[in-house]
C-alpha cells in the first residue's frame, strides 16, 4: 500500500479509491525500498529506487518543490523559462517539468555529461549549453553560464540547486518523511551521495528530527575539491562530488563522510546488475560500495537506508555493465546448444 505523504504534490492526485495521477509530475515520489544482502552484516539494509521516478533520478523531488515554489512567490511566470546548471539529471527534472507546464528550458552542462543524458533532455525539448569542465572563477564554467543567460532572459528562473536552500528543503519535506514512513520509524541508518548535499542535510535533518540518534553518513567523490582539501582531481562519477563551499551542505547533520574511488564506484556495479538485478547508475554504485564497507560496523537490529539516484541505463554506452562485442551470434549459440544434448 502506497502511504500519502502530507505534501503538496501528492494532497492533489488521489480522489476517492482512484490512484490515477493528475499528471506525470503529481507521480514523482513514493519509490520503493529494497533490501540488499551485503552478507557482511546482522543489520538490514535496503536501497530506495530514486530511478524509479517519472524523471529517473532522485533530483525530481528538488526540482519540482523549487519550481512550484517559485510559482506560487511569482518568481516564475505562464510563458517564461527555467534556466539551470545542471550535470544531469537536475536538468533532466527541470526539462520534464518544464515540458510538463509549458515552460521554455535552457539546462548548462558539462562536457563530462553521458551522451543518454544529453539526448534525454534534448528529447524533453531543453536547450542545451555544453560547457569546459573548469573552476567555478572561469566565466565559462556551467554555472557562471547559467547565471548570465538567467540575468540575460526576460521572465526566467532559475532553480540554482547549488545555492538555493528550498533544495535541501525539498528533501526535508518530501524524501525524509517518506523514509521515516517506509520504515515505520525503525530506521538507524541514511546514507546518500552527496553532489549539492540537497538530499543527504534534507533526509538527515528530518530524520534527526525524529530520531537524534540515526546516523548520517555522506558519500563523496575521493577526488573532490573537500575530500582532497582543496586539491581535487578529475574523476569519473557523476552527480556526487562535493566541489565547493555550498551553503545546501549542512554539516550539522552530516555524521561522517565517506570518500569513494571512481574504481570502487564503478566495480560494483556490474555485480549489482547481475546479482541483485539492481541496474543503478554511477553515484549509485559509490554509495553501495561505501555501505558494503561500512555493514560490519552496524550491528543486528539496526535498519540502514541508502539511495540509488538514479538508472544504469543512463550510462550504458561507457560500458561499466558489459559491452555489445560480449553478444553472442544466434548460429553459435545453437550449435553449441546442439553440442551439449549430443
Ligand atoms: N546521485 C545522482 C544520480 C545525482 O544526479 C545527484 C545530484 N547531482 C546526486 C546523487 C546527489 O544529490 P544531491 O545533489 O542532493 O547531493
Amino acid at each position: 500500500m502506497l502511504f500519502l505523504l502530507p505534501c503538496f504534490i501528492l494532497e492533489r492526485n488521489i480522489q476517492g479509491n482512484q490512484m490515477i495521477y493528475k499528471n506525470v509530475l503529481a507521480a514523482i515520489g513514493n519509490t520503493p525500498i529494497v533490501e540488499v544482502d551485503f552478507g557482511n552484516t546482522k543489520a538490514r539494509i535496503g536501497a530506495k529506487l530514486e530511478y524509479l521516478n517519472p524523471g529517473g533520478s532522485v533530483k525530481d523531488r528538488s526540482a519540482i518543490y523549487m519550481i512550484e515554489e517559485a510559482e506560487r512567490k511569482g518568481w516564475l511566470k505562464p510563458g517564461g523559462t527555467i534556466i539551470d546548471a545542471s550535470s544531469g539529471n537536475q536538468g533532466i527534472a527541470v526539462s520534464m517539468i518544464g515540458a510538463a507546464k509549458g515552460y521554455k528550458v535552457i539546462i548548462t552542462v558539462t562536457e563530462k555529461i553521458s551522451k543518454e543524458k544529453l539526448m534525454t533532455l534534448k528529447a524533453y525539448g531543453a536547450e542545451v549549453v555544453v560547457c569546459p569542465c573548469v573552476a567555478m572563477d572561469n566565466p565559462h564554467n556551467y554555472h557562471k553560464v547559467a547565471l548570465q543567460l538567467q540575468k540575460d532572459t526576460p521572465n526566467s528562473f532559475m532553480p540554482n540547486q547549488y545555492f538555493n536552500l528550498s533544495n535541501r528543503q525539498a528533501h526535508y519535506t518530501l524524501l525524509g518523511p517518506e523514509i521515516w514512513h517506509q520504515t515505520a520509524g525503525t530506521i538507524t541508518h541514511f546514507f546518500a551521495a552527496a553532489g549539492t548535499s540537497g538530499t543527504v542535510s534534507g533526509v538527515g535533518r528530518y530524520l534527526k528530527s525524529q530520531n537524534p540518534d540515526i546516523t548520517v553518513v555522506a558519500i563523496d567523490a575521493k577526488n573532490s575539491w573537500r575530500s582532497t582539501k582543496g586539491h581535487p582531481q578529475p574523476y569519473a562519477v557523476e552527480g556526487i562530488g562535493v566541489d565547493f563551499d555550498t551553503p545546501v551542505t549542512d554539516y550539522s547533520v552530516i555524521d561522517e563522510f565517506l570518500a569513494i574511488s571512481d574504481e570502487h564506484a564503478l566495480g560494483i556495479l556490474q555485480p549489482l546488475a547481475q546479482q541483485n538485478g539492481l541496474l543503478v547508475g554511477l553515484s549509485s554504485g559509490a554509495v553501495a560500495y561505501a555501505v558494503q564497507q561500512y555493514a560490519p560496523r552496524m550491528k543486528a537490529g539496526d535498519i540502514g537506508v541508502m539511495i540509488f539516484g538514479d538508472s544504469g541505463r543512463a550510462y550504458l554506452s561507457k560500458g561499466f555493465y558489459g559491452c555489445v562485442e560480449d553478444t553472442v551470434p544466434c548460429a553459435v549459440a545453437l550449435k553449441k546448444a546442439k553440442e551439449l544434448t549430443l
